[in-house]
């Protein structure tokens, strides 16, 4: 008689917050998927629920307790993580019948959490081969966080506090994580972490041995490694850095893109240009020299993107020191930025500062600053036109043979988009050489050339 193999346990995932959050996730269903488990895309089908909850601002706290309530509602067999595990007492409050909650990177908890909920139900038959990774992500690019945590105390942020200080991955343990993503289909790695230029700090910057030589838990070291992979076709995977405070090391990782061994791209957060609000803020790397530095970075390397983000209506933000900072905007030039209005969180430091900033002034600095720099972005990318530049596909639509990809100055979901038209013979994943024929103020329009 044929063995019966038992059905597996089904589990559905709500995964809110940041990228960093979406690894959580990734790292949680690779780990569920090992032990058995197999998801459910719908409420319906699932034995259990889980929700990834982030608690970053009071907003995302708000999102959070509705997701919360919805699987409630939905299912009513839920287990809750993430950041918000860290406010049990509120949750219980409202949802006293929540099966579990852990807290940020309780990995084994959660997991035993729905090991309790529903005990998995392994078969040495279907269980032998190694399963590969739950993404959450499209299967051409992929999160990779370095490190977990924070060393600083920006005023706005309580990150540290529910995080904790900075603890890095051993670097031979990221390049391995690397090189299967890159092995089994991933053509983008995205590097994230709290504050990627502070990787190996914690580890006093000690070196491990990988393929042959050693490698320094080092943003520089790291950057060179991942550089050096190469997907089964022998292409180059790009490889982003997110979350890059401009310490002085990172004039070295800029030769690495002008030599084509690294993604000409940059996300720096750097949150204001005011030396009073930054001071503030109380930002790291907060040093007068930036816009030189700008200057020499795209002297090595004209290609490279700088992407931002920036805070209006900080305490104490004068008009005098918004306006320096759409100064500074105009001279930096900046490729993509993105702009938060001051919410204070509960918890953050800043809430006990000075000269709150009026909802209605943070609003209209809000949309001054988007409009100015939509404009800085406009006349950017309309230097692109007639240009010939590599892009990667992200979707195809098969009905009218257009296509949607990024240029290596556009991460995803953050930065624009390349829209293709006469490219039905590509697929998601796929690296294309594109001549740019439009542009608008965030987008860029092109053909693929045959
Ligand atoms: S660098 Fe500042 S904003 Fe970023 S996680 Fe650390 S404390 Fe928060």
């Amino acid at each position: 008689m044929a063995t019966k193999i038992p059905n597996p346990p089904r589990v559905g995932m709500v995964s809110l917050g940041c990228p960093k959050a979406l690894v959580d996730s990734e790292r949680i269903l690779t780990k569920l998927r090992a032990d058995g488990y197999q998801m459910s895309p719908d409420y319906d089908g699932a034995d259990v629920v889980l929700v990834n909850t982030c608690g970053f601002l009071d907003s995302a706290k708000e999102e959070s307790l509705e997701a919360i309530g919805e699987a409630m509602a939905e299912n009513g067999r839920v287990v809750v993580t993430g950041c918000m595990g860290d406010e049990a007492d509120l949750i219980r409050e409202k949802f006293p019948k929540v099966l579990a909650i852990t807290g940020p990177q309780q990995y084994e908890q959660v997991v035993e959490a729905v090991h309790d909920a529903v005990p998995p139900a392994l078969s040495p038959y279907v269980d032998l081969v190694p399963q590969p990774d739950v993404k959450l992500t499209p299967k051409h690019y992929s999160y990779v966080k370095i490190s977990e945590g924070c060393n600083h105390r920006c005023a706005f942020c309580i990150i540290p506090s529910l995080r904790g200080d900075l603890v890095s991955r051993r670097p031979d343990a990221v390049l391995r994580e690397a090189e299967k993503l890159v092995a089994g289909g991933t053509k983008e790695l995205l590097i994230i972490s709290q504050d990627t230029s502070a990787y190996g700090l914690d580890l006093k910057h000690a070196a491990w041995p990988w393929r042959g030589e050693d490698r320094r838990a080092h943003m520089v070291d790291l950057a060179a490694a991942l550089g050096e992979l190469r997907t089964p076709e022998g292409e180059q995977p790009w490889v982003r850095l997110h979350y890059v405070y401009p310490y002085p090391y990172v004039d070295k990782v800029i030769p690495l893109m002008a030599e084509g061994k690294l993604t000409p791209y940059l996300d720096i957060p750097f949150q204001h240009a005011s030396p009073k609000v930054l001071k503030a803020m109380r930002r790291p790397a907060n040093e007068a020299k930036v816009l030189e530095r700008l200057k020499k970075w795209r002297d090595i390397c004209p290609d490279i993107a700088v992407r931002s983000s920036f805070v209006v209506g900080f305490p104490g933000e004068t008009e005098e020191d918004f306006q320096y900072l759409l100064d500074w905007l105009t001279e930096a030039q900046l490729d993509r930025v993105g702009a938060f209005r001051f919410e204070p969180v509960e918890g953050a430091a800043a809430n006990d500062l000075p000269g709150a900033v009026p909802e209605e002034i943070k609003e209209e600095r809000y949309q001054r600053i988007m409009q100015h720099c939509a404009e800085i972005s406009a006349a950017k990318l309309q230097a692109k036109i007639g240009k010939t530049i590599d892009v990667v596909i992200d979707a195809v639509d098969e009905e009218t043979g257009g296509a949607t990809g990024r240029s290596k100055a556009d991460a995803p979901e953050i930065d624009g988009e390349v829209h293709l038209r006469d490219a039905g013979h590509l697929k998601a994943g796929d690296f294309a050489r594109v001549e740019i024929e439009d542009a608008d103020e965030h987008d860029l329009f092109g053909a693929p050339l045959a």
